[in-house]
């Protein structure tokens, strides 16, 4: 198999993929595969609440949290957050870190009042703003952030701290991949194709308390609570997506969870990131230092023509997906949970080589 630094969707651990090509026709000795069985049987339900209390766990979320599995990917979460949570005489803020943080924010402003909280786009997205509670509108429905930005490269240290405003996160590129004090958030929510699974499925974690607050003026397959009361078995569920979260979820308990990942993605970030480093500008980091996303690494180099090249020879060499995304250029590496640390290395040793040759 190639050495595979895909965005999204994006690598997904090997043992995970063999499991589940074995169960693919008859699934657990029942005769029939996951994809013809009802949303309705016994098995497709327990799969579904293991999937959510697993997920809780690793997340090291206590009680008083609803897990919904839904579709659309988590651009739908972009609207169905302020359709949910955006009342007439209130106010969204948003923190502008890249594009998905653009685009969370431009559909929030089809729906209410939205206010710029933060932003970094006049500096090109490299660095990530200060924010506090007096950057907040007065009358605050929640404060949304990207807590780590897919294109760009960048994400936050540290959750920010905004008083009593209700704080939402995309936490997309990043879910199981760091220790978070995840409790500070009213809501969170990821697409899986990164670290949770194949896409199809989406995630959105959302505290009781709030989700009571959520609007009874939508409709109901738009509503949060609705697939809250429904354990997210209201309409058909995209079932094999969700079977593949829960081999991914039991593999992140093999690896020792997310503590043992978090400190592997340091050392496989770091791999990448000393080369850059060291290579007196061959390479060029495009994000500030202390703000570097250690699942989505972004480098410049000399000119296009050089980047193409690095490319191609990088994917006749056995490396898939290093193209930075089509709106930015430059290159990204996207080493997610499932991207072991041979394939950082091999990244690490085809970059100190390709500058040695064209330096
Ligand atoms: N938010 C972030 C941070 C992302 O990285 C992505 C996709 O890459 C999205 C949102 C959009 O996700 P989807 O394609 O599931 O709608």
């Amino acid at each position: 198999r190639r050495y595979n630094f895909n965005p999204g969707p994006a690598a997904l651990p090997l043992e995970v993929l063999e499991e589940a090509q074995e169960q693919f026709v008859d699934y657990q000795g029942t005769g029939i595969s996951l994809l013809e069985m009802s949303h309705r049987s016994r098995t497709v339900e327990d799969l579904n609440q293991e999937t959510q209390q697993l997920l809780l766990k690793l997340l090291g979320l206590p009680s008083g949290y609803e897990v919904l599995f839904m579709g659309g990917g988590a651009s739908t979460q972009f609207a169905l957050l302020p359709l949910n949570f955006l009342n007439t005489n209130q106010t969204a803020n948003y923190a502008l870190t890249g594009s998905f943080s653009e685009k969370a924010y431009k559909e929030a402003s089809y729906v209410g009042r939205t206010h710029v909280a933060a932003s970094s786009k006049d500096q090109h997205w490299r660095s990530i703003p200060e924010l506090s509670a007096t950057q907040l509108a007065p009358d605050s429905a929640y404060l949304h952030i990207t807590m780590n930005n897919t294109i760009e490269g960048s994400r936050y240290n540290e959750i920010p701290e905004v008083g009593s405003t209700p704080l939402v996160a995309d936490l997309t590129s990043e879910i199981l991949s760091r220790k978070l004090e995840l409790e500070r958030f009213s809501m969170i929510y990821a697409g899986a194709q990164k670290n949770l699974g194949p896409a199809g499925v989406t995630i959105a974690i959302i505290r009781e308390e709030w989700l009571e607050k959520a609007s009874k003026k939508i409709p109901e397959i738009m509503r949060y609570e609705t697939f809250a009361k429904n354990k997210s078995l209201f309409n058909t569920p995209p079932v094999h997506a969700i079977y593949m979260m829960n081999l991914v979820l039991k593999w992140v308990v093999n690896k020792g969870g997310v503590e043992q990942l978090e400190q592997l993605n340091r050392i496989k970030s770091a791999l990448i990131y000393d080369v850059i480093d060291q290579s007196e500008g061959f390479y060029k980091g495009i994000i500030e230092v202390n703000h570097r996303s250690h699942m989505n690494i972004t480098w410049r180099m000399e000119n296009e023509g050089m980047e193409r090249q690095f490319i191609e020879e990088s994917e006749a060499n056995g490396f898939e997906g290093l193209a930075g995304h089509r709106s930015v250029g430059g290159l990204r590496a996207s080493a997610y949970n499932a991207v072991p640390f041979e394939a950082c290395q091999a990244l690490a040793d085809f970059m100190v080589d390709f500058a040695r040759r064209n330096g």
